[in-house]
């Protein structure tokens, strides 16, 4: 059992308030328990590491929780399959802006990673011979883009569910020490740029707790909920992306934001694409399957982006559904309903109680959602923090580990292939605890942490506390996800985006003037949501700013102005960083990695746009 060391210090007097202080030191400390946090918790108590899991929900609640459809690796238990068709599809999915060696580190490793999975006790669905049932999603493919793959293993359309509560099972079985609503406010850094640990708020008592540690990973997700529509969880506030921010390092591909064709009208639930690999399809107003013109081979299976795309056109020109013509049908009712019940029970309840809808009956109604965000913290494939410093774009921040969709390691470019997600975070939530067997040494001493070490996080705490502005956080929130998703969603002009600009640095600007009203510690909702507020708006400043920079269409980010792919000039990545004293954002770029892991693959050069 790892042990904790507890010691009652005092904090720093912010603002003539003094907040008790209590110390924990651990090996590994790992913020966010969901897919990607768990597995690292997992790897790094097995190797012995005495590990800290935070969590603000609680771990089974985390977003992972709601995955629908499956996890991609190439099995190849219903069809011949080979992980290198899985990295081109990967590859091409990204539109080439994915890291070509993390990818095949991806692709290469996936099946083990689903193996692992199934020998904890995921209850993966099963063929008839017993094998793990696997079925098609967007863009995979076989033979390198010839036939349809059937790759993404599935556990019913609860395929999140399963892992997460097994990942949760072996991190218990493992003795990890889970603090368990616990708000992670912000990073210990130190002046030579390593990272020390985190500073945490115990959100039950209001007390306060900093974590040392020689490694912290953040695994916190991603910040779906910059946007008004989003198929995440309330709590996808991008947390850790935020505390990487104030830490004066910068986010990489924000202008990358993927929506899901497949939105509940009006509540943003999600139907997963797995509706459309078990056989269903779009229609406009005209009954038209309109799918079959603009991919005439891939048709209602093509890549997010290009069916999101794709709707948002029919919608513009007239052909949407509905009484205000603005949404899509998904037609799911000429399935047999002994598939449905048995494939997709999750979604046929959720059409039920979010549209009214009878699926074996019924279209759906759809609109395309926000629903992940490719954009993150720089990574390498070790799961490593990376920065630009003196020249070097792959610059590693000591200490600092990104997982999961809170991560852009890359492998998903500018769009992620359906599935790809759930196998990223296990894949490199498994390198990452490798990784930290290796760097780190267990029980190892701690240097003395700098003296300042827990001023920011209380200073930004105490800050939102007594703020006594006149503008709620609800409003500001509310601002920024109307401005998001009005001048920064699936179709982009410089026009739009220059506006949205403005709008949102005056958002901004806004937070000096927010108000809360709870002074208590107990359960303050409203101090969280005021945090949580204030980690989205410098991530949506940073996506608006980076969108407007990219001159050029790639993957996710499609501007209406500059139509098509430019290799020449944009085949590389965006890295921002915030000046929050000054609002300003700083854009420069690291170049796409043109090389693969082995030599077992060749490098695959980019391609036109064919769907
Ligand atoms: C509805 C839906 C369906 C999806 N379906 C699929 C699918 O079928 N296949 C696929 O591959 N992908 C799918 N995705 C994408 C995929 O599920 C997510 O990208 C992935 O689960 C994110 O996992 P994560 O571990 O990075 O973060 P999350 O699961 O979001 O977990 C974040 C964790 O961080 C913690 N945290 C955050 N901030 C703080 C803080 N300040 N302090 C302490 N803790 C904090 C939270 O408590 C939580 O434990 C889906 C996504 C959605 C929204």
């Amino acid at each position: 059992m790892a042990t904790t060391t507890t010691t009652n210090g005092t904090g720093p007097a912010v603002n003539g308030a003094a907040y008790p202080i209590t110390d924990h030191t651990f090996d590994v400390v790992v913020v966010g328990a969901g897919g990607a946090g768990l597995r690292a918790t997992v790897g790094c108590s097995q190797a012995g590491l005495r590990t800290a899991c935070i969590t603000k929900v609680f771990p089974t609640r985390s977003h992972t929780v709601a995955a629908q459809g499956g996890i991609s690796a190439a099995l190849g238990n219903m069809g011949q399959d080979d992980w290198r068709w899985h990295m081109y599809d990967t590859v091409k999915g990204s539109d080439w802006l994915g890291d070509q060696d993390a990818i095949e580190y991806l692709c290469r490793n996936a099946p083990a990673a689903v193996y692992e999975l199934e020998h904890w006790g995921v209850p993966f669905s099963r063929t008839v011979e017993g094998k793990i049932y696997q079925r098609p999603f967007g863009g995979m493919t076989t033979e390198y883009g010839k036939g349809t793959a059937q790759r993404t293993c599935a556990a019913a359309d609860r395929t999140g569910h399963a892992i997460l509560h097994t990942l949760y099972g072996q991190a218990v079985r493992n003795q990890t020490n889970f603090f368990i609503e616990y708000f992670a406010i912000d990073l210990i850094m130190d002046e030579d740029g390593r990272c020390r640990g985190v500073v945490a708020l115990n959100m039950s008592d209001g007390s306060i707790h900093r974590f040392r540690s020689h490694m912290t990973i953040l695994a916190t997700g991603g910040y779906g909920r910059a946007y008004f529509s989003a198929t995440s969880a309330h709590t996808c506030t991008g947390d850790g992306n935020a505390m990487v921010l104030r830490a004066g390092l910068p986010l990489q591909d924000m202008e990358f934001v993927q929506f899901h064709p497949t939105g509940i009208y009006g509540a943003g639930c999600l139907i997963t694409e797995g509706a459309r690999g078990e056989g269903g399809y779009l229609t406009n107003s005209e009954g038209e399957r309109f799918m079959e013109r603009y991919a005439p081979s891939a048709k209602d299976l093509a890549s997010r982006d290009v069916v999101s795309r794709a709707m948002t056109m029919e919608i513009r020109a007239g052909r949407g559904v509905g009484k205000n013509n603005d949404h899509i049908y998904l037609h799911l009712d000429h399935l047999d309903p002994k598939i449905l019940h048995e494939r997709l029970p999750g979604i046929s309840e959720s059409a039920k109680i979010f549209a009214g809808v009878e699926v074996t009956k019924e279209p759906i109604p759809v609109l395309p959602t926000v629903h992940y965000n490719m954009g993150g913290i720089p990574t390498n494939y070790h799961g490593e923090v990376l920065t630009l410093k003196n020249g070097n774009p792959d610059h590693v921040v000591p200490g600092l580990m990104a997982l999961g969709e809170a991560a852009c390691v890359s492998v998903h470019g500018a769009n992620r292939l359906g599935s790809n997600s759930l196998i990223d975070l296990v894949v490199f939530g498994r390198a990452a605890g490798q990784r930290c067997a290796e760097v780190v040494t267990a029980g190892e001493r701690h240097a003395e942490l700098p003296k300042d070490s827990a001023d920011l996080a209380l200073s930004r705490l105490d800050r939102f506390r007594n703020a006594a502005g006149s503008t709620t956080t609800a409003q500001l929130r509310l601002d920024m996800q109307r401005t998001m998703q009005n001048n920064c969603a699936v179709f982009r002009t410089g026009e739009v985006l220059e506006e949205g600009r403005k709008l949102i640095d005056g958002v901004w600007r806004g937070t000096a003037d927010i108000r809360t009203t709870d002074r208590s510690l107990i359960w303050n909702t409203d101090l969280i949501e005021a945090m949580e507020f204030d980690n989205l708006i410098t991530q949506a400043v940073v996506t608006m700013n980076s969108a407007a920079n990219r001159t050029e269409s790639r993957g996710a980010h499609a501007r209406e102005d500059y139509a098509e792919r430019n290799d020449k000039d944009w085949m590389k990545h965006t890295l921002a960083w915030i000046d929050e004293t000054k609002y300003e954002v700083n854009i420069d770029y690291r170049p796409v990695h043109t090389y693969t892991m082995s030599n077992e693959i060749e490098y695959i050069a980019p391609k036109a746009r064919v769907y």
